[in-house]
């Protein structure tokens, strides 16, 4: 036995002395910009400034929905009771699904929705059911890990493709000859910011009969004028779009959801195993979900969406003028609520990060594998709860943290 524990505690110290080694925070409070935490190796919980949620709308401790929460677990329980295709199926469930539907009606013809308790499944579940044996997965090579892995899960072949290369993605479609083809892609991309020419790969889909298969999970809530996401955002429309959109993120509760055609998630529920063979999700989860929708598509959801634009604009503007003239630190491109500044090396990275902690401001640290190799970087997530005055916290303490690492390069 201690000879296969030293093989594991070999391994844990390799990523230790590669500053690669993950510890987990314990929060204490709900996720808002001010959150209390107890950080890795501390026994006392701090409140700090936090930038690190993917709470993008600030909806994961709104009190509507939490009082929704309470009432659905008052009409359903607190469990499902099984399987969705046993009988945990609830009316709850069902209510979010049609829901969701129409919403995407506008971009998927004939549009039917599936819930997934998250949506790492939502994906294993789309890939490994609509790639079989005959199909090739043409799979963007910044896809989330729950893309690789569904795509793993899969039997079809997997090719990737360069970054938002539409070109090279082309040659390598007209080269196929597979009788299934499915293009798959974040729509933002989760460690970038960045959004995936979509509307070339639907056309790219158009051209080789291909499915188009995009994972949402940060574009949902946030983008389009009612926060029905890229696919609004761009005015997608084909009955080959196959949507996945997450509901733990901007929509502030837990879970995903698939849009597609009704003939393909009638196919998903006959056939897609990580959706048959799991207990259903809580009703009281879809319950809330329902009430969140009313919030992204309503008044305060476009309030919410307005200020968080504002943040967006503000950050980007203040981290432009303070970046370092060496190009030790850089912000590329992104005009959604993820703000990469992409600093190098890992261990860089982490003194960034510990030097902000110091400061009493929370900004995750983003390594290898998790981005590619030499691209460490501080992931700075914006919420529409957060203030013009925290983000002008965040940026004046990055400038000055940018410039001392400045000076101790130079002494
Ligand atoms: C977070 C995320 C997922 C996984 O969704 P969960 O509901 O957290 O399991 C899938 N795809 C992308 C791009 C994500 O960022």
């Amino acid at each position: 036995m201690s000879r296969l524990l030293d093989r594991l505690q070999g391994e844990i110290d390799a990523l230790d002395a590669q500053s690669l080694r993950r510890r987990r925070q314990i929060a204490e409070t709900a996720c808002a910009p001010l959150q209390t935490l107890t950080l890795a190796g501390s026994s006392a919980a701090r409140t700090m400034l936090c930038f690190s949620s993917n709470d993008y709308l600030g909806l994961a401790a709104h009190p509507a929905l939490a009082k929704a929460w309470a009432e659905g677990a008052a009409l359903y329980g607190t469990g499902s009771g099984g399987s969705h295709l046993i009988l945990g199926h609830s009316r709850a469930h069902a209510q979010l699904e049609e829901t969701l539907a129409g919403w995407m009606s506008p971009f998927i013809p004939e549009a039917r929705s599936l819930f997934f308790c998250t949506g790492y499944m939502a994906n294993l579940a789309v890939l490994s059911a609509l790639g079989g044996a005959d199909a090739v997965i043409f799979s963007e090579s910044l896809n989330h890990a729950s893309l690789i892995d569904g795509a793993r899960l899969a039997k079809a072949r997997v090719e990737r493709y360069a970054h938002c290369d539409v070109a090279a993605l082309d040659a390598q479609l007209a080269a196929c000859d597979a009788p299934v083809k499915l293009i798959v892609s974040d729509a933002v991309f989760s460690m970038d910011g960045n959004i995936a020419p979509v509307t070339a790969l639907l056309a790219l889909a158009e051209k080789h009969d291909a499915w188009l298969v995009i994972d949402d999970a940060h574009g949902f809530g946030v983008l389009g004028d009612t926060g029905r996401g890229v696919p609004e955002a761009l005015g997608l429309h084909s009955q080959r779009l196959v949507l996945v959109g997450t509901l733990g993120k901007a929509a502030g509760v837990s879970g995903a959801f698939v849009a597609a055609h009704r003939t393909v998630i009638d196919y998903l529920v006959q056939r897609a195993r990580p959706y048959i063979f799991t207990t259903a999700a809580p009703p009281a989860v879809a319950h809330a979900l329902l009430a969140s929708l009313a919030l992204i598509g309503g008044e305060e959801g476009a309030q919410r969406r307005a200020q968080l634009k504002e943040r967006i604009a503000q950050l980007r503007l203040g981290l432009e003028a303070v970046l370092p003239a060496d190009g030790g630190a850089r912000l590329p491109q992104s005009p959604t609520a993820i703000q990469p500044l992409i600093v190098g090396d890992n261990a860089r990275a982490m003194l960034t990060m510990a030097q902000l902690d110091a400061r009493g401001l929370r900004v995750g640290a983003i390594r290898p594998p998790t981005v590619p190799a030499g691209t460490a970087r501080l992931r700075i997530a914006l919420s529409a709860s957060h203030t013009e005055a925290d983000v002008a916290r965040l940026v004046d303490a990055l400038g000055e943290t940018l410039a001392s690492q400045q000076l101790t390069e130079a002494a």
